[in-house]
Order: C-alpha cells, then structure tokens, then sequence
C-alpha cells in the first residue's frame, strides 16, 4: 500500500505545450474578431495611424507582430512618416476619403525588420 507521501499525482489531463496552444489560437481568435467587430481589415495591409496623426500602411497580422510590440489592439512601432517610435491602432478605411487613403498607402513600413 503507498503512503501519503508516494500516493501517485494526478496528471493534468492536457500538457502544458497541449494548453499553450490553445491559449495562442485563442488570443488570435480574439484578436481577430475584435478586428472584425471594429470593421478593419482582419490582416494583411492594414493603414494604421501613430499617435502624433501620421497615416501609413502595416502589415498586421493577428497574433503576430516581427516588428512591433503588441498591446492588445495597438501596438508600439516605428512610424516611417516622421521616423519615430510610437503607438500606433488601425484606421478604417472607409472613414478616410479617398485621398487620404491613397496618401496613407503610399508610405509603407518595411516588410520586415
Ligand atoms: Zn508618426
């Protein structure tokens, strides 16, 4: 018979890598809907906008971020208008006229760091 101290431990019934995935998909999941929700692009090219009022394109990508620090819904990045770090969310682009959609995608970020 085993004491207390040899009782056998119940294993968790999913691993820690198991449960990680799933908290991963589940992050992309909601970042995504919230994308969806707010009526943005949910990835690819997406025209963001800093905080000092600068519009330019990004590629945003839910779950993923090579070049930016994610915090949640925005993300802290360098801005290629004026060349400064800054936070920056997605603009609709419906909400732009067409001019200052057209302005916003012509200054692209570089595709990878
Ligand atoms: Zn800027």
């Amino acid at each position: 018979m085993l004491s207390a101290t040899q009782a056998p431990v119940a294993k968790p019934r999913l691993s820690r890598k198991t449960m990680a995935a799933f908290g991963v998909a589940a992050a992309v999941g909601i970042e995504s809907a919230a994308v969806l929700r707010k009526g943005y692009r949910p990835a690819g090219d997406v025209i963001v906008q800093c905080r000092a009022g600068h519009r330019f394109t990004t590629l945003w990508i839910p779950g993923a971020s090579l070049k930016a620090v994610r915090l949640g819904f925005v993300r802290f990045q360098r801005c290629p208008v004026a060349r400064h770090w800054s936070i920056v969310k997605p603009v609709r682009a419906d909400s732009l006229s067409e001019e200052e959609q057209a302005s916003a995608r012509a200054v692209h970020d570089r595709r990878l760091p």
